[in-house]
């Protein structure tokens, strides 16, 4: 880390919202871009926050920028397979050396996603419920500071999520509809953390909402690299000969 200031990249396709005349009502929602959003809910004294997005150079995630990266946050949705292979591997990568991941909402089809959880990722969905936003974990860093629920207008997404079970469960949603789902899960992989998060349809506004951007904060804290004992691995002598 960068004296002491976790260094964050956000990643965002910026398909939805890249221009007016394509989705204007999500340009509206999010007209700095949703990575522009994230930005505003995230940056603070303790972060030094940078954008990436499918259109930059690179795909805005070189290796020198990846190398420079604590957390990596990621939203996408309808672009996932603009993303190619060798980027995919070499965000695994970083996750396996310590780097912290934070796959939201539609990110759960993203390769990287997929690729971290070995599973096919999948949900049922449907636009425009009510969502009830449930802490279930209270002593959870990601929880603090929330009540204990959060209630949002949202896209339903449904259980069964086909994703290994979570390391830590910090959130469940109920929705208007009858039914429920794992929102907030914790892993690891490697020396890395991985957090997934629920909320953020793009023709919604949570990323607006204090209590999701506080989860947010709270995320990126969480994954953030501690340091920790240096791996040794591959053929060795016995520690002590008698
Ligand atoms: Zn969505």
């Amino acid at each position: 880390m960068a004296e002491g200031r976790t260094r964050v990249t956000i990643w965002n396709e910026h398909r939805h919202e890249r221009h007016e005349r394509d989705e204007p009502e999500v340009a509206d929602i999010y007209p700095t871009g949703i990575h522009g959003a994230l930005t505003e809910a995230i940056e603070d004294d303790e972060t030094e926050v940078r954008t990436a997005t499918l259109d930059d150079p690179d795909h805005g995630l070189s290796e020198e920028v990846l190398k420079a990266t604590d957390v990596l946050v990621w939203w996408a949705h309808i672009a996932h397979d603009e993303v190619p292979n060798k980027l995919v591997e070499r965000v695994h990568e970083r996750v396996l050396d310590g780097m912290g991941f934070i796959a939201l909402h539609s990110a759960h089809f993203s390769k990287i996603f997929k690729r971290l959880m070995g599973t096919t990722c999948d949900l049922k969905w449907r636009h425009d419920d009510r969502e009830r936003l449930w802490v279930v974990s209270p002593g959870h860093p990601i929880a603090e500071g929330i009540g204990e629920y959060i209630e949002l207008e949202e896209e339903m997404y449904g259980e069964p999520f086909d994703v290994p079970p979570p390391e830590e469960l910090v959130f469940v949603s109920w929705f208007g509809g009858g039914e429920v789902f794992r929102s907030g899960c914790c892993y690891t992989r490697g020396r890395g953390r991985v957090f997934y998060f629920r909320p953020g349809h793009e023709e919604n506004p949570s990323y607006h909402h204090p209590d999701i951007r506080r989860v947010l904060r709270n995320a990126v804290r969480w994954a953030a690299p501690t340091p920790g004992a240096d791996p040794v691995h591959g053929n060795t002598q016995p520690l002590e000969k008698s």
